[in-house]
């Protein structure tokens, strides 16, 4: 593995070392850095991982989240001084420095050293060493593998396996999306061996609903479902008043926009949010259908060939609008036959 020679020089010796993920991180973000952080912290460096927003309640069980720092939440202050004081700065699950958020200027400025790890595909060139495969299923796999090159697979113990898998399992839909691989499995299956539990990491992200949550699907599924069934497309919109009727949490709408992928036929789905800030879009895709090049021409945004996000500062209805527009654009990939 290229970088890894001046990775290991890196790490020879204790740092300060800062984690950073991207706003709204994911499991496998969130995982992907806990499980690093728990990683560095037996080789002595003085870790600390922060997120520029909050991540979903249902992560809350990832071992050392209570010690993640949400720059958004009230902790610039501490988070600027541990960037300043960091020797090394990891950027975790992202492939573009604005998806730091708020925090992009700070941490651009420092001096630290800056190592990727990530697996999207880029343009955007930074950081000084670079770990990307946009052919890893997920950062966690490629963490794995690092961790792999760096001969520290003996450090990997259960609580640093099971946020590995946390990330594998979320970020290829429970090994069914297609960026699943053999590789993926073998990552996966040596995490068992390191005791991971499968069944008790899945009952947690997927069987950890609050009723609430339960209701408002139900809800959605009823009043705020749309099928463009010409267009082989689905979506659901969510207003400010969803959000306030359901006492709708971060992360309570996670996985809403696999509902829409599920009706037969769709090959493109979307959520369309209407958020305090702005209006967010979470995008789905089957086969060739490479959602992360729309959302980068319309909403300002990327992410994967079949899972991608953006945002719109239109209102929402007038978002819906140019969503079907670029439905009705690319109605030649999204039905052969029109
Ligand atoms: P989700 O729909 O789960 O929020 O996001 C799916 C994927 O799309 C993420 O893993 C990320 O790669 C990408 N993504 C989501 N939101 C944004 C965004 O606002 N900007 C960019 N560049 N990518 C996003
Ligand atoms: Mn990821």
């Amino acid at each position: 593995m290229e970088n890894i020679l001046p990775l290991k020089a890196l790490l020879s010796s204790p740092k300060h070392v800062v984690i950073t993920l991207h706003q709204r991180p994911d499991a496998d973000a969130l995982g992907t850095g806990l499980g690093l952080a728990a990683l560095l912290k037996k080789y002595q460096h003085q870790v600390h991982v922060i997120a520029p927003t909050a991540y979903p309640s249902f992560l809350d069980w990832l071992p050392g989240t209570s010690e993640v720092i949400v720059f958004a939440q009230g902790q610039q202050e501490k988070s600027l001084e541990l960037l300043n004081r960091a020797d090394v700065i990891f950027y975790v699950d992202f492939p573009t420095l604005n998806r730091l958020h708020e925090m992009e200027t700070a941490v651009k400025n420092t001096t630290a050293t800056k190592v990727v790890i990530d697996h999207h595909p880029t343009i955007e060139k930074f950081g000084d060493l670079v770990f990307r495969d946009p052919k890893a299923a997920a950062a966690a796999e490629l963490l794995y593998e690092l961790i792999e090159a760096l001969d520290a697979q003996e450090l990997v113990d259960q609580e640093i396996a099971e946020c590995l898998y946390a990330g594998i399992m979320t970020d290829t839909g429970s090994f069914k999306n297609p960026n699943t691989t053999p590789r993926t499995h073998n990552v996966a299956a040596k995490l068992l061996r390191h005791g991971a539990d499968a069944t008790k990491v899945s009952r947690l992200v997927y069987e950890n609903n609050s009723l609430n949550k339960l209701a408002f699907l139900g809800f959605a599924l009823s009043h705020r479902l749309v099928v463009l069934q010409e267009y082989n497309t689905a979506y659901f919109f969510i207003r400010r008043e969803d959000y306030e009727k359901y006492h709708l949490q971060t992360g309570d709408t996670e996985g809403l926009v696999n509902q829409a992928l599920s009706v037969r036929d769709i090959v493109l789905a979307a959520v369309i949010k209407e958020k305090k800030d702005a209006v967010r879009l979470s995008l789905r895709s089957a086969g060739e259908v490479p959602v992360n090049l729309w959302a980068q021409e319309y909403f300002a945004g990327g992410g994967h060939k079949n899972a991608a996000g953006g945002v719109s500062h239109l209102t929402l209805e007038e978002t819906i609008a140019k969503f079907e527009s670029l439905v009705k654009a690319k109605k030649k990939v999204l039905n052969p036959n029109l």
